[in-house]
């Protein structure tokens, strides 16, 4: 078997414990796996996994409009077209401003002189990094006012599997951003498994739904986990039914442990922290991975 399996961990909503778990399971995989940090728009494994970077790159995503003042007759198209308000009009010289300019390149179009051009649009950095547990992850920060995370996820993912190949790691561990939206989307792009953290609440019942409906799509096996199981037996049992009839494999319940947040105050994972949680971990491990092999295998 030669082709990189990854599992990529879900969780439709924040909150989950979604980040406590990839990382749990990328201390238990060590040298086997490399580690994605797909939750770019609000990344904080890099917090947990202490990574020491390797290599640094800028990221441009979309495009901003810039106007030359030697070219620009100050006429004032370009801010009559503008719909978001990006371009003013002071001490007789004719700006935008970046944060404001989405990028539509109206103003260029219109503009008499061709004063202004559309420049690449410094959004955020992505690195290669070094970590405790032997292994190297791939992890990015995206500035604000940044755009197109999607972009940025797709960057994430794309140096991950270079990585697992040249280090001959089997496996990618990659902790998906919440939501539904289009960073989850690229999250998911390529991936064998989809492990999908909940919680007993009718929130995250209702947000597991709806990531599992944008998983099918991408053919991933789905996995749950539910986490905080004991908080509600009674949304938790709810919850085991409906992954019962979407012939979705329950994993393993994890009880409400407050070594999650304290691991987290620490700058810890939770598997090296506990020894209890540690054990769910490794069950949960072990059958992620056998459920991403015999995908490859089938
Ligand atoms: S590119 Fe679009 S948003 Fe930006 S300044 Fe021009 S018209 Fe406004
Ligand atoms: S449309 Fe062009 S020339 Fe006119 S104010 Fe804008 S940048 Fe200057």
């Amino acid at each position: 078997m030669d082709s990189i399996r990854e599992i990529v961990v879900l969780s439709g909503k924040g909150g989950t414990g979604k980040t406590s778990v990839a990382s749990s399971l990328a201390y238990l995989a060590g040298k086997e796996a490399i580690l994605a940090d797909c939750d770019v728009d609000a990344s904080n494994l890099h917090l947990i996994m202490g990574p020491d970077i390797i290599k640094k790159e800028l990221f441009y995503g979309g495009e901003v409009a810039q106007i030359d003042i030697e070219t620009c007759i100050q006429c004032g198209k370009c801010k009559e077209v503008c719909r978001f308000d990006a371009i003013s009009f002071s001490a007789g010289v004719h700006t935008i401003d970046n944060l404001s300019c989405e990028g539509c390149g109206y103003c260029s179009r219109v503009c008499p002189t061709g004063a202004i051009t559309m420049m690449p649009r410094l959004s955020g950095e992505f690195y290669i990094s070094g970590i405790r547990n032997g292994s190297q992850m791939s992890h990015a920060k995206l500035f604000a006012g940044g755009e197109n995370s999607g972009k940025l996820v797709a960057t994430v993912k794309k140096n991950a599997y270079r990585m697992a190949k040249e280090r001959g790691c089997d496996y990618l561990i990659t902790d998906g951003a919440p939501g539904i939206g289009c960073p989850v989307v690229s999250s998911l792009s390529g991936a064998k498994v989809a492990l999908l953290v909940t919680e007993p609440t009718m929130s995250a019942l209702h947000d597991l739904k709806r990531v599992l409906f944008v998983v099918r799509r991408f053919n991933a096996i789905p996995l749950l986990v539910i986490n905080k199981s004991d908080i509600n037996e009674a949304v938790s049992e709810e919850i085991k039914i409906f992954a019962k009839s979407e012939k979705i494999e329950h994993l393993a319940d994890i009880p409400f442990n407050t070594a999650f947040v304290e691991s987290m105050g620490k700058a810890r994972i939770v598997a090296e922290e506990n020894q209890f949680l540690k054990g769910i971990f490794e069950s949960v491990w072990e059958k992620a991975k056998e459920v991403a092999d015999s995908s490859v295998q089938n």
